[in-house]
């Protein structure tokens, strides 16, 4: 708690929105010391209660943290992708999470995130995708594509 905002901004600076985020991390520590005895919760609807914590990020710390297996981390990334290929049709990441329940088998759901980000950084990205560059591609509906790489 010792920890000024300014340091936490230097320490996690490569990430995006690193002023906003160092300001929740501060806050969360607050909260975690305050209410939760220091430890981080295991339950869904405390770590919604955090300064900056959505149900993506409870997600991951339950999946990483507390070795959940009952969860999937939906990010832009699975949002995306889980859509283009027509596994689930949502407008929200959330939504995509409560359908991603439904339509992929349970073995996957804590590693969907780590796939899907990954395939998303590097070939199914938001804009161009590399569709003719894609393994699945013969699979893949491609719902929602319009423009492709070339490469
Ligand atoms: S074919 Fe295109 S849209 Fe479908 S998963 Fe591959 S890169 Fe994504």
């Amino acid at each position: 708690m010792r920890l000024p905002v300014s340091r936490i901004e230097k320490l996690i600076y490569p990430v995006s929105f690193y002023r906003v985020k160092a300001r929740h991390v501060k806050k969360a520590c607050g909260e975690l010391l305050a209410r939760f005895g220091g430890k981080v919760p295991d339950r869904m609807e405390d770590l919604l209660t955090l300064p900056g914590v959505g149900r993506k990020t409870a997600n991951l710390v339950l999946i990483l943290s507390h070795a959940s297996r009952d969860n999937i981390c939906v990010d832009t990334h699975v949002h995306r992708i889980a859509n283009r290929l027509g596994w689930v049709r949502t407008r929200t990441p959330d939504k995509t999470e409560l359908a991603l329940y439904q339509t992929i088998h349970r073995k996957w759901w804590p590693s969907v995130n780590l796939y899907l980000v990954t395939w998303g950084q590097n070939v199914c990205r938001p804009v161009y995708p590399k569709c003719g560059a894609c393994v699945v591609s013969t699979l893949c509906p491609r719902i929602g594509v319009t423009r492709t790489s070339r490469t």
